[in-house]
């Protein structure tokens, strides 16, 4: 049997229905492990039979951990107690102030959460609101599972592709209207900019379109920031809290900003009024019983990350101009292929669109984006997610790329490739504000020069594309 690549087998106990002894509740029996790492293991599992796969399967930020947050882990590896279940006080604060400064949000301590990550917060959030919940699309892989966990039932919103996934006051009303008469009650919509899959952001002007659309009709507006920090220069981001305070909530942490995933802690800011303070009261209900806290250690580190100071936030900058390097370039790349791509404007990833070859592809059996995926795999060794596991149409022929993991050398000792990275980095500041990479001599990254490479065979394997 081949392992799908959006939705992987279930394990066989199903099998039996009756379950033995351990029988499934009827909400677990079709759950399946996110694509996003499920892709990994088909990935570790071809490399360990000696193939060069070109990972742009996962998106992980992987530069070095900043010394200084590696100083103020170990300072405080001893700090074993539990952590108040919202967070210490001082991370509270830190982020408050961060997001007073930086994205001009009226924030306090008191409104902000800490929790393991942004995305069991996420879950909780959708689980303490009220409503069902509209999902502009392609949206990221756990959103509508984390909704449906919860019983909430999901509206897709399609977003343009060929204006940067716009989202429109149009659009939601007409997905507004068509749920409410199939009986749903859509009372919440969960906005990304910049997005994982496609990388695009929104305008600001669309974000306060956005934004005044939400408050004419008391929807809660859940503002997934975690990829803020990774602009590429040439779109500005802009939350809807700003103009929509008192119905946001806004969502970030320390995954892609700070390359630290495994760190687990992501925070969420709630509105500074008495209904958010309701709001707060219910997820620090539902945290106290889930996981009690986030790690202690990690909370004091994160302060010194959030406190930004100038050389954290040289080291996010440079990091945000390499990610939009790498994936400015493989995106001139697939628009030279004739590949449509929305360009990205922030983060890692790219979306691209194979329908140009759709009968060509069709000739050799692949007419979902799930086939497309596999045939990458398995006959160019290029690891992509298909759209479908991006609540994408199955038969639109979209992967989503990420490209975070081409500039870490394949090879070498830890140490050697910790120094690449840094020096990568530290090339950054060459790099122009306005990521146009064909205006800069290209950083050499041999495994961005491959995929790249790779790519045009394959696009040139399908021949020319139908107009
Ligand atoms: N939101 C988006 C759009 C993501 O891509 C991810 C991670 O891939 C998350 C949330 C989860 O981040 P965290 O590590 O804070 O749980």
């Amino acid at each position: 049997m081949t392992t799908p690549l959006s939705h992987p087998a279930v394990c066989s106990q199903q099998q039996d229905s009756a379950g033995g002894s351990l029988p499934l509740a009827s909400i677990a029996q079709n759950l399946a492990p996110s694509a996003t790492l499920a892709i990994n293991e088909l990935i570790a599992a071809r490399r360990a039979e000696g193939r060069q796969v070109i990972h742009l399967g996962f998106g992980e930020a992987s530069f070095p951990l900043h010394p200084a947050l590696r100083a103020a882990l170990t300072e405080h590896a001893t700090s074993t107690s539990y952590a108040p279940v919202l967070g210490i006080p001082a991370l509270r604060q830190a982020i408050a102030d961060y997001l007073v400064r930086v994205r001009s949000l009226d924030v306090s301590a008191k409104s902000v959460v800490v929790g393991p990550g942004s995305k069991p917060l996420l879950y909780v959030l959708l689980q303490a609101l009220e409503g069902d919940l509209l999902l502009p699309t392609p949206s990221w892989v756990s959103y509508a599972p984390q909704a449906r966990l919860v019983g909430r039932r999901v509206i897709a919103v399609e977003t343009d592709p060929t204006d940067h996934q716009r989202l429109t006051p149009q659009a939601l009303s007409a997905a507004l209207e068509s749920a409410r008469q199939a009986g749903a009650n859509p009372r919440i919509l969960l906005v990304n900019s910049p997005s994982n899959p496609t990388g695009s952001m929104f305008a600001p002007e669309d974000v306060e379109a956005i934004a005044s659309w939400a408050r004419e009709r008391n929807i809660t507006i859940i503002s997934d920031e975690i990829y803020a920090e990774l602009q590429h220069g040439w779109r500005a981001h802009t939350s809807p809290a700003r103009c929509y305070g008192e119905g946001t909530i806004v969502t970030g942490g320390l995954s892609k900003a700070f390359s630290a995933g495994g760190w687990r802690l992501g925070y969420a800011a709630l509105p500074k009024t008495e209904a958010g303070a309701r709001l707060m009261n219910a997820v620090q209900a539902l945290a106290s019983e889930i996981w009690s806290s986030a790690p202690t250690p990690i909370q004091e580190a994160a302060v010194v990350a959030f406190s930004f100071a100038p050389e954290l936030s040289t080291y996010v900058h440079r990091s945000a101009r390499i990610h939009g390097h790498m994936t400015g370039r493989l995106y001139q790349t697939l628009s030279d292929l004739g590949v449509p791509c929305p360009r990205p404007a922030g983060a890692f990833y790219l979306y691209p669109d194979f329908a140009p070859w759709r009968a060509a592809l069709a000739a050799r059996g692949v007419t979902t984006s799930e086939g497309l995926a596999r045939l990458l795999l398995d006959e160019w060794d290029i690891a992509a997610l298909p759209g479908a596991a991006f609540c994408d149409r199955p038969e639109a022929l979209r992967l989503r790329m990420a490209t975070s993991l081409l500039c870490v050398p394949e090879a070498g000792a830890p140490e050697e490739r910790e120094a690449a990275l840094w020096n990568l980095l530290e090339q950054a500041d060459g790099l122009l504000a306005n990521n146009n990479p064909a205006a800069v001599a290209p950083l050499p990254l041999p495994m961005l020069a491959r995929a790249q490479e790779r790519l045009a065979a394959f696009v040139a394997s399908l021949g020319a594309p139908e107009v």
